[in-house]
């Protein structure tokens, strides 16, 4: 099968909806390729039911990728929405000095605010009420209140500091708002947008009038024409892609068999997530009957509250931890009979790669995420301060009446690197800038090459100090109107 379009756009995750959307809206003729299935318009019978379950994570379309030796999954999503249909649907900013701090232009705090003004009441977002919070939130609003925490009603406010809260949240009844429900519903209708699912996307390259890309569907080959590539397939297969197109470091692509086109070393660099630990205690037997009954009303959210928190790390007065109760005591997502509070590090130092690891693909890559390896030990000492405050929680006793002994041991730095786990917020395979790691300019574009641009979370020379997907779907919007 072959076909010309364009735009091509890789991925129909979070970032990919956003940019089929707006060119497809603007009369461009558009082809979205996705390797996973696209399942249809919200309420078309099928949609599995833990992609629309917003109480916890879904988990039945990753691409199972791990890492250390098996100790950490990677998750990512492999479906229409893809990490925006499996995650937690929290819906968080960042500060307005993470988007400065970048220094491009464009990617101000100034130029992003209004587009975060579209992208929170496109995925309908709200902040859950005190009436609907939960046994252990409900407590731990209560502790935190009397230990002096500001209280704070949105995560969505890009000049908030510090303070606990109820979350702020992308459902809607119960159902996870994914950005394909936001931004492709509305134009699927479209004769100029074509939605190619189960299509993986094997590598490219740029002729003198634009660009052909190699994918395979249900084991025929496809082969798209395209006049601009736009590669939204994520944090890992965006640099996959481009790596096993010949743009890397070249020695590293030799190494796999891979003849270098383009020299860009940063391509798979400069990964990195927030590291976190869950520091737990046993549940109490009333609270465990509280759960339960909750749980009873088929309402049970493991997130609901969230703190914002300033360590003794933070050079800028700003927070640079988030606090936060979970009704899930490890990534299985079950109680194993302890409530947890997560303390992350949403300021991290640390850096790894990933790289492909052989020309196949559906071979798994290498991903080297190294938390807590930043020489400065800076990741390690901002959760040593979230460790403090996280049992200050625990031991307040609007908390402490409720649950039993400590769990898990964080007495000592090799404890906290022996359970240091991830927030799923990875970024910065391909991110932009001007010094020799960088792999695009501001607009996305690859450097080098003249059709080639990335449209995702990828992009990002610096994680914000918060969740990823609402900075995702901006994404998608901003690289857009460079693009129309
Ligand atoms: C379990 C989990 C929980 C999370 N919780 C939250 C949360 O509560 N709040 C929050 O803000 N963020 C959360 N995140 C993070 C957030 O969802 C992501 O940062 C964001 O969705 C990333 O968007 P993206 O467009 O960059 O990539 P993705 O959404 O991953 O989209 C990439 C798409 O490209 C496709 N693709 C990849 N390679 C190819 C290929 N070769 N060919 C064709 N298609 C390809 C993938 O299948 C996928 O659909 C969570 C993530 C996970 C996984």
């Amino acid at each position: 099968m072959s076909r010309a379009a364009e735009f091509v756009i890789v991925g129909g995750g979070t970032a990919g909806p956003v940019l089929a959307a707006r060119l497809a809206e603007a009369g461009r003729d558009v082809v979205l390729v996705e390797a996973g299935p696209d399942y249809g318009p919200h309420g078309t019978p099928g949609w599995p039911v833990d992609l629309m379950d917003a109480t916890t994570l879904a988990l039945s379309h990753d691409w199972g990728y791990t890492g250390g030796d098996g100790r950490w999954s990677f998750e990512r999503a492999r479906v229409i929405g893809g990490c925006s249909a499996h995650n937690g649907a929290i819906a968080a900013v960042g500060h307005r000095a993470d988007y400065d701090a970048w220094g491009l232009p464009g990617w101000t705090a100034d130029d992003v605010a209004p587009i975060f003004k579209d992208v929170v009441e496109t995925m309908r977002v709200r902040t859950y009420t005190d009436a609907e919070a939960v046994p252990f939130h409900r407590h731990c609003l209560e502790a935190t209140r009397a230990l002096g925490w500001k209280m704070i009603s949105d995560l969505c406010d890009l000049d908030g500091n510090d303070g606990f809260g109820l979350e702020s949240i992308n459902v809607v009844g119960r159902t996870r708002w994914n950005a394909a429900f936001a931004y492709l519903d509305p134009v699927r209708d479209l004769p100029n947008l074509t939605i190619l699912d189960r299509t993986l996307v094997d590598r490219f390259e740029e002729t003198p009038t634009g660009v052909t890309v190699h994918a395979v569907r249900e084991g025929q080959a496809v082969t798209l024409e395209a006049g601009t590539l736009v590669l939204a397939a994520g944090v890992y297969g965006t640099p996959l892609i481009l790596q096993r197109s010949g743009i890397g470091d070249p020695e590293r692509l030799r190494a796999v068999g891979v003849e270098p086109v383009l020299a860009l070393p940063g391509v798979g660099a400069n990964l990195h997530d927030q590291p976190l630990v869950v520091v737990d205690r046993v549940i109490g037997e009333a609270l465990q009957a509280d759960i339960d009954a909750a749980g009873a009303t088929g309402f049970l959210p493991e997130e609901q509250t969230l703190g914002k928190a300033i360590s003794s790390q933070s050079t800028d007065g700003l927070f640079d931890l988030h606090v936060f109760p979970v009704l899930a005591a490890d990534q299985t997502h079950e109680l194993h009979g302890r409530v947890g509070i997560v303390v992350s590090c949403v300021t991290p130092q640390s850096r790894g790669r990933i790289d492909i690891a052989s020309t196949d693909p559906e071979a798994h890559p290498v991903i080297d995420h190294r938390y807590l390896h930043d020489e400065a030990g800076h990741d390690l000492a901002v959760l040593r301060d979230g460790i403090v405050l996280a049992n200050e929680i625990f031991d307040h006793p609007a908390v402490a009446e409720h649950v039993g002994e400590a769990v898990t041991d964080f007495s000592t730095d090799d404890a906290i690197r022996a359970n240091v786990a991830h927030y799923y917020h990875p970024v910065g395979t391909a991110k932009m800038g001007t010094d020799p790691n960088a792999v695009c300019d501001e607009r996305g574009r690859v450097h080098g090459l003249s059709r080639v641009v990335v449209g995702d979370v990828s992009l990002f020379p610096q994680i914000m100090r918060a969740n990823t997907n609402m900075p995702a779907v901006m994404t998608g919007e901003r690289i857009s109107r460079t693009l129309i």
